[in-house]
């Protein structure tokens, strides 16, 4: 059976979606209900003051068509996170997953084969319907997971140039880590910006030089023997993509360097032949084609041993590679 993939990421959503409100002080139980809209106050808080934050997972149909999820327990312990440093109510560990699950369980057949996958994306909106609570986070809160089939959001093989900006932040440094739309705003104007000044991609945010991510994934660099990508802080997102190439590349034979590094050390080992990546749900490994560094196009020679780590990790989500590390989780359907 072949099933369709849409051509536009993210476009096409499973009919029915689970619904989890915080009122009066308590997770309800799960809700089903229609995907296609819901009713929201126009005052809600979520609306103004930005108490919104999402996730981002993907279920797998296996080779033998089994269908996992990837380390489901990673977003819900990350989106948990982001209500804490959002003022909003914390998501129920159990609920939050049997919601997930279910959700893959009565979205299965609409998974789609290697490449494709379905995406998942969990949202969490603070729901108070007062527009003088500016100073206060919500109340109330509304849960919900979308399900979308979706094929790669960045071809292999197409060019990856990023621009390097060195002036600007993608958000403010104590909200990196926290998966909101509000960080999304915040950097849309450089990435639109760098999209018509010169083709790019995407921006890669290194404020003062110090070298941290794009605007929707992470980023490491493959000099030689050694990956280096920035140690966890609060200034940026702490991808589980990242933390599982990491765990792979190391296992591959790699020298993991998580250490802060410079434009300058960039550049340099670029010139010298070394290759970049992109990691993220949406970008799995995306390998850099080109740097625009000071207004410079400089050409990554290399996309081997990026592309060799991403079927690394690409065999385990498909059942073609053992997974050593117990990171799928079966769906029973
Ligand atoms: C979601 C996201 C990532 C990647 O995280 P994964 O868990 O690997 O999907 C990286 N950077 C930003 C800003 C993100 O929003």
């Amino acid at each position: 059976m072949v099933r369709k993939v849409p051509t536009v990421f993210g476009s096409v959503f499973h009919k029915d979606m689970p619904v989890l409100a915080f009122e009066n002080g308590a997770w309800q139980d799960i809700r089903w209900q229609s995907s296609e809209a819901f009713q929201l106050s126009p005052g809600a808080h979520s609306l103004h003051y930005g108490s919104e934050c999402f996730e981002g997972l993907k279920a797998f149909r296996q080779n033998d068509d089994s269908i996992v999820l990837f380390r489901p327990d990673a977003n819900i312990t990350r989106m948990q996170q982001s209500a804490r440093l959002l003022s909003l109510p914390v998501p129920d560990t159990d609920a939050f997953h049997r919601a997930l699950f279910e959700l893959v369980a009565r979205a299965a057949d609409e998974i789609p084969e290697a490449p494709a996958s379905l995406y998942l994306r969990p949202t969490l909106i603070g729901t108070d319907p007062v527009i003088g609570k500016a100073g206060v986070g919500s109340d109330n809160a509304m849960l919900y997971i979308l399900a979308s089939p979706v094929g790669d959001y960045f071809k292999p093989g197409a060019p990856m140039k990023l621009l390097v900006e060195t002036e600007h932040m993608r958000c403010a440094p104590h909200m990196g880590r926290v998966k909101c739309g509000g960080n999304y705003a915040s950097a849309l104007p450089w990435t639109v910006k760098a999209r018509k000044d010169y083709g790019a991609h995407q921006v890669l945010f290194c404020p003062n030089g110090d070298v941290q991510e794009t605007g929707a994934s992470n980023f490491a660099l493959i000099n030689g023997n050694e990956i280096i990508t920035k140690p966890l802080t609060d200034e940026f997102l702490h991808g589980v993509t990242r933390d599982s190439m990491l765990k792979i590349a190391a296992d591959m034979g790699y020298q993991i360097s998580e250490r802060n590094f410079t434009v300058d050390e960039l550049r340099a080992a670029i010139e010298n032949g070394a290759e970049a990546i992109l990691t993220g749900t949406a970008a799995v490994i995306s390998p850099v084609t080109a740097f625009v560094i000071d207004g410079q196009e400089i050409e990554v020679q290399s996309q081997e041993k990026g592309y060799a780590i991403r079927k690394a990790i690409t065999d385990i989500q498909y059942g073609l590679a053992e997974d050593r590390y117990g990171w799928l989780v079966k769906i029973d359907v």
